[in-house]
Parts: C-alpha cells; structure tokens; sequence
C-alpha cells in the first residue's frame, strides 16, 4: 500500500458512515400517554411501570424485582407501537425497537448476537424501553428444526433472565397470535405481565378521532359521531390514516378547513381504495357490476335490515374492485348462526344476481373475493365455532393437532343451501333489483339512503302486484 492509498484509506474511513446493525431507534420518544386514546386499561398498567424506568435503584434498595417484561397482544394497528413509544417519552428514556421478523428474515445467522447487540445498547443507558414487534416471528412455538430462531429465542431469554435489579430496563413485545407463543417466554420473570391491546369500540373511535383531529381544521360539517358509528371494524390506525387522506384532499384544494366531503372520500378510500378516474369498460360489463353490486345492496336489506347501507357504486377502484356495496353493521361482540348466514347470503348475493340477470352461463369472476369470505365464514361456523350438525361440537385445530380434521363436505353443503337461499330472496324481489341496477346504470353511485328508498318503494309495488294477482 503506497502512502497515498494510506492516506485515502484513512479519509474513507473517517467519512464512512457508522456501522449499524440494524434499525435501531434511540431517541427519546415525544409521544404520552396522552396521545393514546381509548386504551384505558393498558395505558393504567403501563403507567406503574414509569416509576421504574425513572428510578430503578428505588426498587433495588427494598430488594423487589420489579417487571421486565410485558407482553401486548391485539389485531395490528391498534396502538401497540404506541403504547410502547409513550411508556419511554413518559419516562424520558431512549427508545430501542426491532422486529421479530426482522430477525428470522434478514439477519439469518446472526440473530443471537444481533439480541445481545441490541440489549448491550440499552444497558449502555441505563434505563430504556426495548420494543419488540411481531415477536411472534421469533418466539413461536418451536416446531422442531428451526436452530436460527431458537437460539435467537435463546439469546432473548439469557438476556432478560439477566438484568440486575438496579437496571431500568422494559422489555416490550408485540403480538397478534398470543396463542402462537413459546411458553418459555410467558414464564415468570419474563413476559409475565400480559395486556390486551383491542380494537376500539364506538366510543373508543370517538376518542381516536377526537386525538388525530388534533391540530387538523375540521369544519363544522364533520359529523364525528357520525363518524364513529360508520366506522365498525376500524383500527385506530386506519382511522388515523383516514383523517390524515382527508387532510391531503383538502390541503390540495387549499380552502381553509376539512370538509365533510373530504372525509366521506377518505373514509371510501380506506375502505375500498381510490375510485379510477377513467373508466373505459363496455356495456356488458356495467351491466353485470350494475346488478352484482345490487345483488349484494339488495340482500343487505333484506338479510341483515340492522346494518345501515352506506353506498353503492359501480365506479371500479385502483384496488381492482368492478364497484361496490358498502354497509355499516351494528356494533357487536358475538353473532349468532342466523347472523353469520346472513352475512354469507349477503356475500353470495352478488354472483346470485348476476345469474338470475343474465343466466348461468355469464356469471363472472367478480364473485371471487365474495366466495373467499363466504367459504372462509362457513368453514369457521362448521370446523370452529362447533355450528354444523354434520361436523358436530369439535374444533378442527384441536383435531388437526392430532392429525385428524375433515369437514369440506359440510362447508360445502352449507354454501350452497344458503345461496339457493339468497338466489330465491332475490328472485322474489327481481323488480327491487332490476330498478336498482338500471339506477346505477343511469348514476354510477348512490348513496345509502336512496338505495334503500329505492328499493323498499319497489318493494311496495311488488306488494300491490301480488295482491292483484290473488285478487284475480
Ligand atoms: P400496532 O403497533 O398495534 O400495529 P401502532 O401503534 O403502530 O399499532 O398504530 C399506528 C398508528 O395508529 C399510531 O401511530 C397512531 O397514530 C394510530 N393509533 C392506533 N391506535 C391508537 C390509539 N388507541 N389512540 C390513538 N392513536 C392510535
Ligand atoms: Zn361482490
């Protein structure tokens, strides 16, 4: 090596960015438990632990051993990063988070000595909330064969197991699949604290809204309870997002304030995506989304009359969607048999139009998505939830545990009573259902309401004609 190529050397070195292992966050977060909304519990739970991480010696000095490790479990989006983040801003410690799958995916061959990479650096500071999300990816059950992930797993436990009791060190970790983790890690002195991180409730929406229109200027027209009520099934990430698209919208036509109708679009766009700009479809193929799309409005209305119709269009989205009928169902905890074949009607309600319109042979593959939830809610009812007579009171994951599981004949059977159930309703209706695709046709979309006036107004005409014809 010349002198130059030494003193090159020397200035690459010092220009080149310091090695990091892997994403690792070390700020101090500036989120608070005041940034979550509607996780009451959880948020109480971790509060106890703030006076931990600010003064682990306390703790120390009356030889208790305080948590370590807290477990979060729930769908994804629901705050769980959140949570974590706000423990450490409460706290004011650094922040470090990795991800299961990171681990198992990217760091093959290193996962162990990525663990204690990740564990020197908090101990480095003392006191520290160490996140790790889809911790499932690493502490899953061990199905044998997997050295990578069990001793990673491994290196994990070490690691907890050593903590000395003046650090002030939480381990957080994230889950959707509690029922997927390893023992080993719920044991006590690991994560032997657990919480529940759910899905919000109306009024839990209410408060998320409420958090993330924060600093945003929502005009008087926004009705946020409204808001709440249509939004079932919405995480508080989705519905984080769906303010801020509203945002976006209104920030590009630049008028002052959020509209309603910024929000109604941002709430469609979550929901089934951007609607296309262009839509250079032919004839046939409106009409068969017309009466597919009204197959599934219709029988909304008549299979589950307490969920709110909130539109139906035919207009295709950028997801790939031919249109579609949105509903807002009740609120609820538990559905009953009726209910779920209800919504499975519904379901199979579109490809049922569409043959009663234009006969069995020009049914189309727009139904494939329909069938999946279909097939996926009866094969939950018979191998599951124990609601079929012919598969009986088993659970299919107990069975298959034991290598035994069965059961397609009756899902099967199941699909099809219930469409030829749903295809009779429809047929009984045939005026509701043409009246309400022609609209369509005509209109591209309708709102809820006028759906739902539309069709129960031909309902009453369906009504009179009968009664003529009895008359007769
Ligand atoms: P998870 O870790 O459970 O998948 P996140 O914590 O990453 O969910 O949630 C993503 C974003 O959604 C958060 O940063 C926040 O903006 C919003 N969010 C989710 N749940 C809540 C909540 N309960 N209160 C306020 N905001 C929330
Ligand atoms: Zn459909």
């Amino acid at each position: 090596m010349t002198a130059f190529d030494k003193w090159f050397q020397s200035i690459k070195n010092r220009f080149r960015p310091k090695k990091r292992g892997f994403e690792l966050v070390e700020d101090i977060p500036n989120q608070h438990f005041s940034d979550v909304a509607a996780l009451d519990e959880a948020v109480d739970s971790l509060r106890s632990l703030v006076d931990v991480l600010r003064h682990p010696d306390k703790y120390a000095q009356y030889g208790a051993r305080a948590p370590r490790g807290v477990l979060l479990y729930g769908p994804p989006g629901t705050g769980k990063t959140l949570l974590a983040r706000a423990l450490a801003g409460e706290a004011g410690v650094p922040f470090y988070s990795v991800s299961g799958s990171d681990f198992v995916q990217m760091y093959v061959g290193v996962g162990a000595s990525r663990v204690r990479e990740l564990f020197k650096k908090a101990r480095k500071s003392g006191r520290a909330v160490v996140f790790i999300d889809e911790i499932d990816a690493l502490g899953g059950r061990r199905e044998g064969g997997n050295d990578e992930r069990e001793q990673t797993l491994n290196a994990l436990l070490t690691e907890m197991s050593g903590f000395r009791k003046d650090e002030g060190i939480i381990v957080l970790a994230a889950t959707n699949r509690p029922d997927k983790l390893d023992a080993a890690l719920t044991r006590p002195g690991r994560f032997d604290r657990q919480i529940e991180v759910g899905m919000p409730d109306r009024a839990g929406r209410l408060r998320i809204l409420s958090v993330h229109s924060q600093g945003k200027p929502m005009a008087r027209d926004v009705d946020f309870e409204r808001l709440a009520a249509d939004t079932v099934s919405f995480s508080g990430a989705k519905l984080e997002s769906m303010l801020n698209e509203a945002a976006l919208r209104a920030a590009r036509r630049n008028e002052g304030v959020i509209t309603a109708e910024d929000v109604g679009f941002a709430f469609r766009s979550v929901v089934v995506g951007d609607e296309k700009l262009s839509t250079g479809r032919n004839r046939r193929e409106r009409e068969l989304t017309a009466f597919h799309e009204a197959g599934h409005a219709l029988a909304t209305v008549l299979l589950e009359p307490e969920s709110r119709l909130s539109r139906v269009s035919i207009i295709p989205s950028t997801r790939g969607a031919a249109g579609y009928s949105m509903a807002v169902p009740p609120d609820r905890m538990l559905m009953t048999l009726a209910q779920l074949e209800a919504h499975i009607g519904i379901a199979l309600a579109g490809r049922a139009a569409e043959e009663l319109a234009f006969g069995s042979s020009s049914i189309t593959t727009g139904a494939g998505n329909d069938l999946m939830h279909a097939t996926e809610l009866a094969a939950r009812m018979c191998l599951e939830w124990g609601m079929d007579s012919d598969t009986g009171l088993v659970s299919r994951q107990v069975l298959a545990q034991f290598g035994a599981a069965n059961g397609e004949v009756a899902v099967k059977e199941r699909l099809g009573r219930v469409y030829g159930m749903t295809k009779a309703v429809l047929e009984e209706h045939r005026r509701a259902l043409t009246e309400l695709a022609e609209t369509l046709l005509d209109r591209e979309w309708l709102d809820g309401g006028e759906a739902e006036t539309l069709m129960r107004r031909a309902f009453a005409r369906e009504e009179i004609k009968k009664t003529a014809k009895v008359a007769i």
